[in-house]
């Protein structure tokens, strides 16, 4: 049953029905997590719900459940506000911020998930919470990184930034060079200000329509970069990486907020993903190198389209203002690896190939995942790798709480 949902009231009638009958729960707001099944149970959409206020004043964004981040962006952008969002615009705020929400601009200004004041949030229960930290603090605290374990958030009130531009794009390297450029990226990051944020990847672009020439088919080796800083100055901290192998595209400008994201041209159209991620404490060249054997120009085979290392640390690895349920603050690095499933065979290739590229990271791994970034969730053991066992375990007695009878228990939840 799926029930299309206008408010908070169609969520919270939806919980007492869910919870009389002792039918289980999913929330979904666009699909871009919908990775697992929901057999004999309620899904909520929330995808009617996207009203966006702005108030430029105390530059927040009161956001309803279904608002994608391009629809927040839209309503800030106008009064020079900018919001803390992924790769992508297309991605639901609520779900991204739910899962911690690691942003194109994280070195700089933190997960995304600390910018929120606020949540409306419906319980199993049927009751309808406003949580800020002082009411009902293991509730604010468990919807910052705990994803939908606790409640289905109607809407939140979250900061926004003083941001109009940023220095950011891709530079393009052919394949062959990755392993010059891979080097130079990784000793680069070593220099760099918390407020240059940069990830390097390997690209196998597929001919299609989607993909802009000149990129359009064939191997890249790809550096994302965005600065917060002085233009001119961020120029100058670029040029080490523009050296370190000839550039074939450079797509690095100063561009409006609003183009971010061009940064990491993620595709826009749905596709059958298949995304993995790994948590890194360090890259030394070994690490490299066995990222580049699994993934590089000599694995010609591989089925993994984009595998991309992004630089963590800066702000990302500071405390909450406001303690929350994220538990990456220790990664140096953030590996995610995506691969399009096609046919049953191809799907296994698929998943030979992503258990192999981790399995050859895992002695430079933090031993955890990032829940947003983890892709299909699969037994407990696997989802439990999204937290320490200390933020687990409060996880869990939060849930024993809030939704005793394990209602909310599809997707990556404890
Ligand atoms: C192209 C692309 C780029 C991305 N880049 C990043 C990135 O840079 N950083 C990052 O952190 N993540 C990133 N993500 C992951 C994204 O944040 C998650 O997939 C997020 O869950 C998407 O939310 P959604 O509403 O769009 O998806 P949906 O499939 O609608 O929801 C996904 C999940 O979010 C939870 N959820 C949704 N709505 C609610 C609600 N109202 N209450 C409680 N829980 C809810 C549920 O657990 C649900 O299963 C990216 C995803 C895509 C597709």
């Amino acid at each position: 049953m799926v029930v299309a949902a206008t408010g908070a009231d169609d969520v919270v009638n939806a919980l007492r029905w869910a919870s009389a009958t002792g039918t289980p729960v999913a929330v979904q707001a666009t699909g871009h997590g919908a990775n697992f099944p929901v057999d004999h149970g309620l899904l909520i959409s929330t995808a009617r719900m996207t009203a966006v206020e702005v108030d430029p004043g105390r530059r927040t964004a009161t956001v309803a459940a279904g608002a994608k981040w391009g629809d927040v962006l839209a309503a800030a952008a106008p009064h020079g506000l900018a919001t803390l969002n992924g790769t992508s615009t297309d991605a639901g705020a609520t779900g991204y911020l739910v899962g911690g929400g690691l942003p194109v601009l994280g070195r700089t200004y933190g997960y995304a998930a600390d910018l929120v004041r606020s949540f409306r949030v419906a319980t199993p229960d049927g009751r309808l919470h406003e949580t800020d930290g002082t009411s009902e603090p293991e509730l604010f605290w468990a919807l910052r990184g705990g994803k939908s374990t606790v409640g289905v958030v109607t809407s939140l009130v979250t900061e926004l930034l003083p941001l109009r531009t940023v220095l950011g794009g891709g530079l393009y390297f052919r394949g062959e060079h990755a392993e010059a450029v891979l080097a130079a990226w990784s000793e680069w990051t070593r220099t760099v200000p918390e407020r240059m944020c940069s990830a390097f990847a390997v690209l196998r672009m597929p001919p299609i329509p989607q993909i802009p020439e000149p990129i359009r088919g064939g191997f890249w080796a790809r550096v994302a970069v965005a600065w917060t800083g002085d233009p001119a100055e961020g120029e100058r901290l670029l040029a080490p990486l523009r050296a370190a192998a000839p550039v074939a595209v450079d797509w690095v400008e100063e561009m409006p907020y609003t183009d971010i994201d061009r940064v990491h041209l993620d595709p826009q159209d749905p596709l059958p993903g298949r995304e993995s991620c790994s948590l890194l404490r360090e890259l030394p060249p070994q690490a490299q190198r066995a990222f580049l054997d699994q993934v590089g120009p000599d694995a010609s085979g591989s089925p993994i389209l984009v595998a991309q290392i992004r630089h963590m640390g800066g702000a990302l690895s500071r405390p909450a203002r406001t303690e929350d349920a994220i538990c990456a603050r220790d990664a140096a690095h953030l590996l995610e690896a995506v691969a399009v499933m096609g046919a049953p065979p191809d799907a296994e290739a698929v998943e030979h190939a992503t258990a192999s590229l981790h399995t050859a990271m895992s002695p430079y791994g933090t031993g955890r995942t990032m829940i947003n970034i983890h892709g299909t969730p699969g037994d407990a053991a696997d989802r439990a790798r999204a937290w320490t066992p200390q933020v687990h375990e409060r996880l869990r007695r939060a849930r024993e709480t809030y939704d005793p009878s394990n209602l909310l228990r599809f997707g990556h939840t404890v």
